[in-house]
């Protein structure tokens, strides 16, 4: 199954993904984004969520943004 996750390493805090995919993508108190483990599952997604992660995933200005397999 496919993860989608967040390089906090590179993540500039912009918020675009947390704008586009709010169930997914949240900030951490640093002020980064981080994928939330509830709702990170590209497999058991809506299909609507799933597509609105795979636009953040294109979308991040810092391609933070990656796909894990499990
Ligand atoms: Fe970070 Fe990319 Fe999300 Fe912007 S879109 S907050 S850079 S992960």
């Amino acid at each position: 199954m496919e993860i989608i996750k967040v390089n906090k390493d590179v993540c500039i805090g912009c918020g675009a993904c947390t704008a586009i995919a709010p169930d997914t993508f949240k900030f951490n108190d640093d002020g980064y984004a981080y994928s939330d483990n509830e709702n990170n599952i590209l497999d058991n997604m809506e299909e609507e969520n799933k597509n609105d992660c795979l636009d953040a995933l294109e979308g991040c200005p810092t391609n933070a943004i990656y796909k894990e397999e499990k």
